[in-house]
């Protein structure tokens, strides 16, 4: 009897994880998908409110070359999206590396793929600390 009751638990457990998993890669698609909007939502604004131009070395944009002007986050705290445009910065994607390697923060590398989803899957990983919090619940 209390092999079975063993067995069953096990089986149980099993399958607990299995709906774990799933539901892990839920809430990381549905949250990446919410990420990607946000930063789209931002990128737009900013491209808005700022002409496009560089911030640091002053280089201009127009037309499909806006796609290599980035927004930067003074603070560094991409949550942190004033809607007056007072924490972004425009920077070509030359000055916002500079401007990053003296960080080495993840934050770029979210910004940096904002609009490059093909590049997603292997360097886009903002939610890396969420999937460690998930699974220290396990
Ligand atoms: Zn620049
Ligand atoms: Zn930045």
């Amino acid at each position: 009897m209390t092999e079975i009751t063993h067995l069953e638990g096990e089986h149980m457990e099993t399958k607990k994880k299995r709906l774990d998993n799933d539901r892990l890669e839920r809430i990381v698609a549905e949250a990446r998908r919410k990420q990607q909007q946000r930063e789209q939502g931002y990128r737009e604004q900013a491209l808005k409110i700022y002409p496009w131009i560089c911030a640091r070395c002053g280089r201009e944009f127009e037309g499909k070359k806006v796609r290599e002007l980035t927004v930067h986050h003074k603070d560094h705290n991409h949550d942190n999206n004033p809607a007056d445009g007072s924490n972004w910065e425009l920077l070509c994607l030359y000055c916002h590396d500079n401007e990053h390697s003296r960080y080495l923060d993840e934050e770029y590398y979210e910004e940096g793929s904002a609009d490059g989803e093909e590049e997603a899957a292997s360097t886009y990983r903002p939610f890396a600390d969420l999937e460690d919090l998930l699974k220290d619940k396990e």
